[in-house]
């Protein structure tokens, strides 16, 4: 949305692809607006998420937007290949700005294809989109800030969180915050979530992970356990709580895989774990016509994410017209060079053997402050 609002203002004529029904993307989804009931975040969230969704709706006039448009192949003559509903379109811009953002990492656990286990994302989604809770009872579980966003979120939908498990402590996460976190307003918001989580007098077991989903037709409880510093669920830990929902996040994997298919230079990034377009410090990737902004380029969290939308706008922008410079790009610039290093993913694959130790082994390494990837 940045980087297309930037563009326009640059009188570039500006495509938007979204695969989605509504702008927004993950931390500004929209409900259909017909739908009754609340939002549950924090109300400095709700500011930016108006602010930046009035912009956008300010450009929609000039712009040509698809909303449920997926692209879902990129070449390197140029071409995007884009489905809409049962269509598929062929287009060939000047510039393409890729912006796709991230997704959860996926653990498996024996029952984790019950209904009732989900991403923490997908239960945020749920909120989000539908202004509804997808469970009564909850067991939110993970590494990093977001089971403690969406554990606080739950409740404030009307959910009891029955556990609130977390490899890393509350502590442990505000001394070394993930990218998703970057950014004053944003840890603020962390300490708000985890502080509304003391007040509902949520149950927090640090240092556990889910070893089990049970249900006969659905999830009807879930057993955790505390894992050594090996990833061994320690003896006597193992605990049952009976529960109709289990969120879980284990970090996120960057969605570069249109940059990697058009031919773009990608670099593995080993804290987290997944791979990376090369791109400059505007976000020009090794293909002239090809940028990369946001989560896609490396997880750095919605403010920043905002702030490199723009200069990346920008950028695309002047490979396509001479264009001026303007005060929202000097202001983006700013923002971004504040986020001091940008931290990486929260996730750190280095385990070799497989099993039950190893995934819980894989999640203790995710999960350490020392996982945190370095400057871009
Ligand atoms: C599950 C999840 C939950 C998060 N929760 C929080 C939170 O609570 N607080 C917080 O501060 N940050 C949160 N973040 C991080 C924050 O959302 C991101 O840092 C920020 O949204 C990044 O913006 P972006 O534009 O790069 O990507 P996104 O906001 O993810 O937007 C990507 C957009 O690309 C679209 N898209 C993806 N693939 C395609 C395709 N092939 N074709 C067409 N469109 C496509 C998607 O529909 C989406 O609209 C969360 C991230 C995730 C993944």
């Amino acid at each position: 949305m940045a980087a297309a609002i930037e563009a326009t203002a640059r009188g570039c004529d500006v495509t938007v692809l979204d695969e989605s029904a509504r702008p927004g993307g993950q931390i500004y989804r929209q409900a259909d607006p017909r739908l009754p009931g609340n939002e549950f975040a924090e109300p400095t969230e709700l500011a930016r998420k108006k602010r930046l969704l009035r912009r956008f709706d300010e450009i929609l006039h000039a712009i040509d937007y698809r909303a449920n448009a997926i692209a879902y192949a990129a070449f390197g003559n140029g071409e995007i290949h884009v489905q809409v509903e049962d269509r598929t379109e062929v287009l060939r811009p000047d510039a393409v700005v890729i912006a796709t953002g991230t997704r959860e990492r996926a653990i498996p656990f024996p029952g984790w294809t019950l209904p009732g286990v989900m991403f923490a994302g997908g239960a945020q989604a749920i909120l989000k989109a539908q202004r509804t809770s997808p469970g009564r009872v909850a067991v939110v579980a993970g590494c990093g800030p977001l089971p403690i966003v969406v554990a606080s979120q739950l409740t404030r939908a009307g959910t009891k969180v029955a556990a609130l498990a977390n490899l890393r402590s509350p502590l442990a996460i505000l001394r070394s915050p993930s990218g998703l976190w970057h950014g004053r307003d944003i840890m603020r918001e962390g300490v708000r979530y985890g502080r509304s989580l003391l007040h509902a007098g949520v149950p927090r077991l640090t240092g556990h992970v889910p070893i089990r989903a049970f249900g006969k037709q659905r999830l009807e409880a879930v057993q955790l356990a505390r894992v050594d510093e090996q990833g061994h669920v320690m003896p006597g830990t193992v605990r049952e709580i009976a529960c109709d929902l289990l969120a879980v996040n284990y970090g996120f994997i960057a969605n570069s895989e249109l940059a990697a298919m058009a031919g773009a230079r990608i670099r593995h990034d080993p804290d987290g774990g997944f791979w990376l377009p090369e791109t400059d410090e505007e976000g020009r990737t090794s293909l002239p016509w090809l940028f990369a902004a946001g989560d896609t380029a490396g997880l750095r969290g919605a403010l920043v994410a905002e702030s490199e939308g723009t200069i990346v706008g920008a950028a695309a922008a002047s490979a396509v017209r001479t264009v001026a410079t303007s005060d929202a790009l000097t202001e983006a610039i700013a923002v971004r060079n504040w986020a001091p290093a940008f931290a990486g993913a929260t996730l750190a694959c280095r385990a070799r053997r497989r099993g039950a130790p190893t995934v819980a082994n894989f999640l203790r390494a995710s999960c350490s402050p020392s996982s945190s990837a370095g400057q871009r």
